[in-house]
């Protein structure tokens, strides 16, 4: 006998959102000239219109960011600048349910992934920040390392709070001030944590925040007066950006695309195995750089994997992401539904066998149920090409070698995951796994200690950890810049 679950949404009063905003510069929020709007996508309801910001405002925060840090940030001692970091890092942790609403709202992630993983990993990167502001000395980076001055953040929308917290903690540590522009679809928690920085009484104009597209971004790329560049985003838009800058002084670090693989050798403990395969690829909708998005399994155990799999996935609930029960919510945009479902298509034109369960989808937002491909081979495109969505593509391997070469056959190299019960096997394969991240028998943990980057076109230089720090110091040996 099944019970079914009861309905458990979590309210959305604890939120209150504007009509209409404007940019965050030098400490107050001002009007944009035109605006678009930002959408629920798990029920297409307009939430809010955000500004489109151009030229002109991205020169005024350049400016407002410039002359915060030559007469008050790179003026204060780090054990100041750490006392902000703290007071911000604990107001997030007041305001935790808030944000974890709103994000939910404006991005379609379950509540149960905001409100548990995304929103305390933003608090935990404030406070491990806040610590190592007085201690860069000690940081093993040289002496008295120099902050580069103004930093332009650019981060996407899977992870739009998480990925800001990423960029401004050790920018502010490091006595660095920014600029920050949040994608597209995902503005509003980059707005609340505008306000979150008034209430901590940061000091006007260390963090400004323009919102826009594509074009604000690159306005923040080529201003003369951005000296340090934090990007994370596509592999396409990273290039563009590398080239951008490849005739200035500027340095860069660029966190881009992957094809994580995830490697299950026969020896893995099976049902944790299947585990951490649903949570490789299914976590966050699969809108995860380091997703593990190729599951190559040996030969031998692929079967018995593939029917537990599948088995696990049927019990996976798709639907509205305020509900506490839910595992899989919305697509972020209906242009990232068209690419999930275009390159889906693509693998069924190849030959892939894709097998999805029965799931009621609603008409309303963007949807897609979790689904695998088998009989996936290295030339498939499913097998090469980032989905950024909740499909995992299956190819199988005999001997350990061929399952390095399989993992290291893409033009990516963010992350990879290995199942076995032989820490000899998982030392091994970890030497050879071109990868920046390698997890073993989990997948997908994230600590603010830990650094995260990739190799080849997974990007440049490494963020979090002191080798975060690094790239936020002028000449910080551990950076990976250009
Ligand atoms: P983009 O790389 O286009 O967007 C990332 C950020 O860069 C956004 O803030 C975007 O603005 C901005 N941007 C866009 N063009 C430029 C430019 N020329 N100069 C400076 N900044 C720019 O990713 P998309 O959102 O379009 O997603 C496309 C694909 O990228 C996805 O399908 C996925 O495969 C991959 N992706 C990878 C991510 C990762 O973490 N590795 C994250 C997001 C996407 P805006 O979006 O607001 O227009």
């Amino acid at each position: 006998m099944t019970f079914e679950y009861a309905p458990a949404p979590e309210s959305r009063s604890i939120v209150s959102i504007k009509p209409k905003y404007g940019h965050f510069i030098n400490g107050s929020f001002v009007s944009g000239k035109k605006h678009f709007p930002t959408i629920n996508p798990a029920t297409e309801e307009i939430l809010s219109h955000i500004a489109l910001g151009g030229l002109s405002d991205v020169d005024k925060a350049v400016i407002a960011a410039q002359k915060a840090y030559t007469k008050t940030w790179s003026k204060l001692s780090g054990k100041e600048r750490g006392k902000y970091l703290y007071r911000i890092a604990r107001i997030l942790q007041e305001r935790a349910r808030e944000f974890a609403v709103l994000e939910t709202l404006d991005n379609g992630k379950p509540i149960r992934e905001t409100r548990d993983i995304d929103i305390p990993l933003v608090a935990a990167h404030f406070f491990y920040h806040a610590g190592w502001a007085d201690k860069l000395d000690y940081a093993g980076l040289g002496h008295s390392p120099k902050a580069f001055g103004v930093a332009g953040q650019i981060i996407p929308w899977n992870f739009p709070l998480l990925m800001l917290a990423w960029k401004v903690a050790p920018a502010l540590a490091t006595g660095n001030t920014v600029v920050l522009k949040p994608a597209e679809t995902t503005s509003l928690t980059a707005l609340l944590f505008a306000e979150v920085c008034q209430q901590a009484e940061l000091p006007d104009g260390v963090v400004n925040i323009v919102t826009g597209d594509g074009s604000t971004g690159a306005a923040i790329v080529n201003h003369p007066g951005i000296h340090k560049i934090a990007f994370t985003g596509s592999t396409d838009v990273g290039k563009k950006i590398a080239r951008a800058i490849a005739s200035t002084e500027k340095k860069a670090t660029l966190e881009l695309g992957g094809k994580g693989a995830n490697i299950v050798f026969d020896d893995a403990p099976v049902d944790e195995t299947v585990e951490g395969i649903v949570n490789g690829i299914f976590f966050n909708q699969g809108h995860v750089c380091c997703a593990g998005s190729r599951l190559i399994v040996q030969e031998s155990i692929a079967d018995e994997i593939i029917e537990k799999l599948k088995v696990r996935m049927a019990k996976i609930r798709v639907g509205d992401p305020l509900d506490k029960n839910t595992d899989l919510g919305a697509i972020n945009s209906k242009e990232q539904l068209v690419k999930i479902k275009e390159l889906s298509a693509i693998g069924d034109s190849e030959g892939a066998e894709r097998w999805s369960p029965q799931c009621n989808l609603s008409n309303k937002g963007y949807w897609f149920a979790p689904t695998i491909f088998t009989g996936v081979t290295q030339a498939h495109r499913i097998a090469q090409e980032e989905i950024f969505g909740p499909v995992l593509s299956v190819l199988t391997f005999r001997t350990p070698q061929e399952a390095m070469d399989k993992a290291n056959n893409t033009p990516f190299g963010l992350s990879a995951g290995i199942w076995s019960e032989k820490g000899s096997r998982i030392f091994w394969a970890s030497q050879h796994l071109k990868a920046g991240v390698i997890w073993a028998n989990t997948f997908n943990k994230f600590d603010p200690a830990s650094p995260f980057g990739g190799y080849k076109e997974s990007g440049w230089g490494r963020e979090g950890g002191r080798h975060g720090l690094a790239a936020y110091l002028k000449n910080g040996k551990e950076s990976g810049s250009n």
